[in-house]
């Protein structure tokens, strides 16, 4: 069921990104990676993934991931986390994710330069701007962002790759686009002025509005329902 779900709306999905890219004069493509954000899907839809070709996967919760991982035993996936991270879990989500996208504290960072310290390699992260300013939302206010990339990216054992942001839920194309061109504005400003930061990528846009988020400078999309369809948990 799910592969025959993604074969059909894959295509359809790299169209998109190939289109939203044309228009907003982006030549390549392939510079937008996509994430497939399996959260809330049983271990197939991570199967049929693999079997069209999606090598990113991203998941939000450690527990959850963790079960599909080992069930999995697929080493030539690699690993995302997209949701909230706890303090008491870093180092079990170190050993998986190649990327933690989500780190929204300053607590969660310097404990993951703590756990990184002791397996030798250092952890690569985005940091997570709330830019909606939504309360229901993790993440630093664009206002802490930069001095917050200047904290994270000093860590011995972190390298801070980017940012990531979430949209509020609408569908006000003038509120999606505000929040992306927020972020990419911080985002410039971090390249341009924190030394240590490796602006690779800025990880916006998911089902809902990752089109608009291309348009913006996103290089990084997660998306999860128009591959899969409804989570059913
Ligand atoms: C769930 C989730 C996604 C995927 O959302 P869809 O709307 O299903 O595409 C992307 N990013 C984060 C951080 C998420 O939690």
């Amino acid at each position: 069921m799910y592969f025959e779900r993604l074969e059909r709306a894959l295509p359809q999905v790299r169209e998109r990104i190939q289109r939203a890219c044309e228009r907003a004069g982006r030549s390549d493509a392939d510079a937008v990676t996509l994430v497939a954000v399996t959260k809330g899907h049983p271990l197939e839809a991570l199967q049929a993934a693999r079997q069209v070709g999606l090598q990113v996967i991203g998941e939000s919760r450690v527990q959850e991931a963790r079960a599909k991982w080992e069930a999995s035993g697929d080493l030539s996936l690699e690993w995302h986390l997209v949701g909230h991270l706890q303090r008491n879990k870093v180092r079990q989500a170190l050993r998986m994710f190649t990327l933690i996208q989500s780190v929204d504290s300053l607590r969660l960072a310097r404990e993951i330069d703590k756990e990184a310290a002791k397996t030798g390699r250092p952890a690569e992260v985005l940091l997570q701007l709330n830019a909606s300013g939504e309360d229901s939302k993790h993440g630093f206010s664009p206002e802490d962002g930069l001095e917050a990339v200047r904290v994270t990216t000093e860590l011995e054992h972190v390298r801070v790759i980017g940012l990531m942001t979430m949209a509020p839920f609408t569908d006000d194309e003038a509120v999606l686009r505000g929040t992306f061109r927020h972020t990419g504005a911080l985002f410039e400003r971090c390249r341009d002025s924190v030394e240590k930061f490796e602006g690779r990528h800025l990880s916006m846009g998911m089902t809902n509005d990752y089109e608009i988020a291309i348009e913006e400078g996103s290089t990084m999309v997660r998306l999860g329902t128009v591959l899969f369809g409804e989570r059913p948990q």
